[in-house]
């Protein structure tokens, strides 16, 4: 097919994310992928440094993981998972369970990252039923989070973010202030205040509390002190709260250790992981409980825990997540994100002097330019393609979280496509609704 007719067939069909189907964005014709490059069918070769909303973390098509979807592929790409079993789940779950927090290895396999914060927040509320706390129904989720887009998971984050037009058909969970104690900084003891407060108004009504450890990504970009965490732990503990960590983004050495939670050194009861688990292949997420939680689940009424999509622990996805956590074992990751981490502290830290430029954070594999407005539209595509470097700034971020095995010289790269993008001058208001990623 020529270029013009997947263009056409694409603006005629085709809805993209968070975009009109009359007035559609520009897209680009993507062909191929392999290690930090897309290329497009222009044969143009664009450096990915968003890695794919986050997910290519061992580079696109890693012939490790395309070769396990491979051999899984001529055996069964997909069965039941009611009824059946089979060894790609089995190898994952066994795998994922050691490679998890210490105690989190019941696994829920799910579809999204979405799915695994609605299977997180179905665990809570069945727990508390089971304990005879049927009045609890509500989490209390963080101000500046984002947990997904289906309705359950648009309902836990930012109740003023881009999900105001649905709030009519959403469930009403409690909503604390954001965290401000940056992940450097000080520690204020007051940030904890505020969710503090509500949980002592409203225990009754409250299953547990939910968040982004550490990195709040796809709707604040704003990393947060992880005391924070500590607090969270100790007042779920003693008001008998369960603690949900959505590791989705931050999971998997984003921020420099394997888990985001790790900055704390200590684990929820409760965790999602997705993103980043099949290394960007083929979508797979997983929600992993404790033995309390699953045990009390199971004691109760009904016992059955209840949810069960359709391609649950589909084994093409499966054997990809084995294929992608094999990889995470074995590369030294942690280093590579300091490495990753320095160069960016350095390379963006000089552009919070630019007029335009609000403010600048760096945590582990994550550079984040807060502008006070985006760019023109026409200034974002002439430094993508001067660059050749794939930039997706959103609301008003300028960032790239890169895979892990970005070279330096790759870094570099991108930092001087992030640092004359910061500099380009503030381009028009746009009334997207709060478009995001
Ligand atoms: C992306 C993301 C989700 C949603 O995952 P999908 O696979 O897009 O449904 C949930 N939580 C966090 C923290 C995310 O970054």
């Amino acid at each position: 097919m020529t270029a013009e007719k997947i263009l056409q067939i694409d603006r005629t069909h085709i809805w993209h994310p968070y975009a009109s189907i009359v007035n559609p964005p520009p897209v680009e014709i993507a062909v191929r992928a392999r290690g930090l490059e897309i290329e497009l069918a222009s044969g143009e070769r664009l450096l990915d440094a968003v890695s794919s909303w986050w997910c290519v973390a061992h580079g696109h098509n890693h012939p490790a993981i395309v070769e396990a979807i491979r051999r899984q592929s001529e055996k069964m790409t997909h069965v039941m998972f009611g009824g059946f079993t089979h060894e790609p789940a089995a190898r994952l779950a066994e795998r994922l369970a050691a490679f998890a927090p210490p105690g989190l290895d019941r696994v829920f396999f799910a579809d999204s990252g979405s799915i695994a914060v609605e299977v997180a927040t179905k665990m809570a509320v069945q727990y508390q039923h089971a304990l005879g706390r049927s009045r609890r129904t509500k989490l209390v989720a963080l101000k500046g989070g984002y947990h997904g887009d289906t309705v359950g998971a648009m309902a836990l984050s930012d109740p003023d973010g881009m999900h105001t037009l649905f709030r009519g058909i959403m469930p009403q969970h409690f909503f604390a202030e954001q965290p401000r104690t940056r992940f450097d900084g000080v520690w204020q003891a007051e940030d904890f205040e505020s969710l503090r407060q509500i949980v002592d108004r409203h225990s009754e009504q409250i299953a547990g509390i939910i968040c982004e450890p550490v990195l709040q990504a796809a709707n604040a970009m704003w990393h947060y002190h992880p005391q924070y965490l500590r607090e969270m732990r100790r007042l779920c503990d003693e008001r008998g709260l369960l603690l949900i960590f959505d590791e989705i983004a931050a999971g998997f050495y984003r921020t420099g250790p394997r888990w985001a939670q790790n900055h704390a050194s200590i684990r929820p009861d409760i965790m999602c992981v997705g993103k980043a688990l099949t290394g960007g292949a083929i979508t797979l997420a997983a929600t992993l409980a404790d033995k309390n939680v699953a045990g009390t689940i199971s004691a109760g009424t009904p016992g059955a825990f209840m949810h069960g999509p359709t391609y649950m622990a589909n084994p093409l996805a499966c054997a990809a997540a084995c294929s992608s956590l094999e990889l995470f074992e074995n590369n030294d990751y942690e280093t590579k994100v300091r490495g990753i981490e320095t160069l960016f502290k350095q390379g963006l830290a000089p552009l919070a002097a630019l007029p335009n430029v609000r403010d600048v954070r760096v945590i582990g594999a994550c550079g984040i330019v807060e502008t006070r407005r985006l760019p023109a539209p026409d200034d974002i595509r002439r430094v993508i393609h001067k660059h050749g470097v794939w930039l997706r700034p959103f609301s008003n971020f300028i960032y790239s979280f890169p895979p892990l095995v970005a070279t330096e010289i790759e870094i570099r790269r991108i930092i001087d496509a992030i640092a004359e993008l910061a500099a380009c001058p503030p381009g028009p208001v746009i009334d997207d609704g709060g478009f995001h990623e």
